[in-house]
């Protein structure tokens, strides 16, 4: 346990869900956790007490990706864990592949509705078709503008498989939408949508002031911090600002709330763990800040800067991203005026009204 996480509580210790079952963490919520096949080694997927139509059941949120170990897992707990009773709803936080994947198959096993933001639902679509040669060469380009413009990375580029639709084969063709503030009845709790930018298109948390529990998805993780980039599809995004605004969305919960996060372990200490992650941000931003007065400098040059560790491709496909984060983020504040060079490499440095150290000129 590192340092900051010492200042969280985890209520339950060390104990972990076995495969194939489940653990209670409130009435009526059981914890499952999935083994993936990456770094991030695992997801944790919830299970709802519920009622539809005078129907009892179980609601499912979140999903795993597509694979026949992640299926038998759940049929594992479909026979330990729900008591003889179907499953009723699929609730999805958001749309990346570990959360969506197995959506189509968890809906059409129980013949149960999807539900999630239009976002996220309609990215999903868009995105499970598997990404065409422009969108790879918008990519190719994307990557060149911020400084990764050598031939290796971009042969490398072209010849990755489409990430996404390799994890999600196809997503459900209707859906029930999930809205800020909207509320869901899930047999006798009310839960509340909270969206959050940043991470995915349009991320629901959601909690339930009768239990106090947030599900909060990869919005409120307890050990690592959310990814949070910039992708080729929205390139000018302010996508760590849209982050940090959106935790604070948290603030407003009780301080003994339960927060069950997509990764790790449930928590309390909500308030402390926001600040944490403006801390953390903060002083990744005051980095990059102070190498762009320096010198101008790319995306690229700013990845040994956040990431001080070496990168393989794969970890700086997300790092770029991150990197490009961090420089819009001050970009779009006005501490740094960007320039493309002779070669086309988008370039920052400090605006010529702010010290390196982010202080207005006086
Ligand atoms: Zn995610």
């Amino acid at each position: 346990m590192n340092e900051l996480e010492q200042q969280l509580h985890y209520p339950l210790g060390e104990t972990l869900p076995d495969s194939g079952r489940c653990i209670e963490v409130a009435p009526g919520v059981k914890w499952i956790r999935m083994a993936l096949p990456f770094a991030l080694n695992h997801i944790n997927l919830w299970l709802l007490r519920d009622r539809v139509d005078g129907t009892e059941g179980w609601s499912i949120v979140d999903c795993c990706i597509h694979r026949e170990e992640a299926k038998s897992h759940w049929e594992s707990v479909f026979a330990n864990e729900l008591d003889g009773l179907p499953v009723l709803r699929v609730i999805a936080t958001h749309m990346h592949p570990d959360h969506i994947g197995l959506a189509h198959w968890l809906c059409a096993r129980w013949q149960a509705p999807l539900f999630i933001s239009a976002a996220d639902f309609l990215v999903a679509h868009m995105l499970v078709t598997g990404a065409d040669a422009a969108s790879t060469e918008r990519t190719v380009q994307f990557y060149a503008q911020h400084g990764l413009n050598d031939a290796e990375t971009a042969r490398k580029l072209r010849e990755r498989k489409p990430y996404f639709a390799s994890l999600v084969p196809s997503v459900p063709d209707q859906y029930h939408r999930l809205l800020d503030g909207g509320h869901l009845q899930i047999g006798a709790h009310r839960w509340t949508c909270i969206s959050g930018y940043g991470h995915a298109p349009e991320h629901m948390a959601l909690y339930c002031a009768d239990l106090g529990v947030l599900i909060g998805g990869d919005m409120m993780l307890p050990r690592i911090s959310t990814n949070v980039s910039v992708h080729e599809q929205e390139p000018e995004a302010d996508a760590l600002t849209l982050f940090l605004s959106s935790i604070d969305r948290f603030l407003p919960l009780p301080v003994d709330t339960l927060v069950l996060p997509s990764h790790g372990k449930p928590f309390t200490g909500l308030h402390t763990r926001i600040q944490q992650l403006h801390d953390h941000h903060r002083e990744r931003l005051a980095e990059v800040l102070q190498a762009c007065g320096e010198k101008p400098c790319s995306a690229a040059d700013v990845l040994p800067v956040l990431f001080k560790r070496p990168l393989d491709f794969h970890q700086i496909t997300f790092a770029l991203g991150e990197a490009v984060a961090h420089l819009h983020a001050l970009w779009h504040g006005g501490q740094l005026q960007r320039q493309q060079d002779a070669e086309g490499v988008l370039r920052f440095r400090t605006h010529k009204s702010f010290t390196t150290e982010g202080q207005r000129r006086p």
